[in-house]
């Protein structure tokens, strides 16, 4: 068990979605939250280093990372690959020479085969080929949660990774091109229904399936693992069930209001047919998510007219 009552606790990726959450939740922890001004470039080891010494964090959420949905991950590999290769083994690194307690790497759902047995277990990490439209990400990300473990076997280190489903909820990114499907949908229904547009157009067929966790269910989580984890496998953390693209276009019509027509564009790719999780190692540990997909896209169209419209 690694206590958070006294410890200084450095949320890597504040300014992200994940980060945002794991700040509101970390607030009720008798911990004290550090963060890096942007100006600090987690892919640089020395300016690491020197965030390292100045705040000696006893422990790290990594949750810095470049991330985007299916065309930014497809047009964009080398900055996917690269960036998030060059955080993981910056931050990782400098944590084991500062004596960082406890490092939490969050990696990704995409990681696992493209054709992994449904619900994907811990298990399935490295069976099969990759999702050729996520590949660079998921690769970086490998990398990362097997950094974490080798330090782990050859130094000791309480690292620790977290595998998140695809996520979703307040400070997520808006932009229509380089966003997830969720926020991407919520623009294209709300822009549908102000210019009275009779049709809204979806990518791909419609048929792959996802699953969706809202980003404080995340946190929840991560707070948990970094208290009462310690082991080398890498934790699941979904939501338990899936839904198809054209059904969740469907449920965000309703919440926002349109009633046109949805349309599929099938130029645009499908990526993985299905990605959900097998969570029951995260559940063994007494954690279920407690907010429904429906209240949480209600509650992500009202952060939208906040945030992103
Ligand atoms: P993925 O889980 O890595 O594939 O990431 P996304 O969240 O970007 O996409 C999930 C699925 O939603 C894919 O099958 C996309 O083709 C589909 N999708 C449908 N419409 C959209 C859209 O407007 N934007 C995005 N990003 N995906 C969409």
């Amino acid at each position: 068990r690694f206590a958070l009552e006294g410890k200084t606790v450095w949320v890597a990726g504040h300014g992200g979605m994940v980060g945002q959450s794991l700040l509101r939740r970390l607030k009720s922890e008798a911990c004290t939250i550090v963060t890096a001004p942007r100006s600090v470039d987690l892919r640089n080891q020395a300016e690491v280093d020197v965030w390292f010494a100045q705040h000696r964090p006893d422990a790290v959420i990594l949750a810095a990372a470049r991330v985007g949905g299916i065309m930014a991950n497809a047009t964009r590999p080398a900055e996917f690959l690269h960036d998030n290769l060059a955080i993981a083994t910056t931050v990782i690194d400098a944590a084991h020479r500062h004596g960082t307690g406890k490092l939490l790497y969050l990696g990704s759902s995409c990681i696992y085969p493209k054709h992994a047995e449904q619900p994907i277990r811990e298990a399935a990490l490295l069976t099969g080929v990759l999702e050729p439209t996520n590949e660079a990400y998921a690769i970086a990300k490998i990398a990362g949660l097997k950094l974490a473990a080798a330090y782990r076997r050859q130094y000791g280190c309480d690292f620790i990774s977290a595998m998140p489903t695809n996520l979703y909820g307040p400070g997520d990114n808006w932009d229509p091109e380089g966003s997830h499907v969720v926020p991407a949908l919520i623009r294209k229904a709300h822009e549908a229904k102000l210019a009275g547009c009779a049709t809204m157009t979806v990518w791909g067929s419609g048929s792959p399936r996802r699953e969706f966790l809202h980003v404080d269910d995340l946190a929840d989580a991560c707070v948990k693992l970094l208290v009462e984890y310690s082991d080398e496998d890498p934790v699941n953390v979904g939501y338990g069930e899936d839904i198809a693209i054209a059904d969740l276009a469907e449920l965000i019509a309703g919440i926002v209001g349109f009633n046109g027509r949805i349309l599929f564009d099938t130029s645009m790719p499908d990526g993985t047919l299905r990605k959900l999780l097998d969570s029951s190692r995260m559940k063994a540990l007494g954690w279920l998510p407690r907010i429904t997909l429906e209240d949480g896209l209600r509650g992500a169209y009202a952060d939208f007219l906040r945030e992103g419209a």
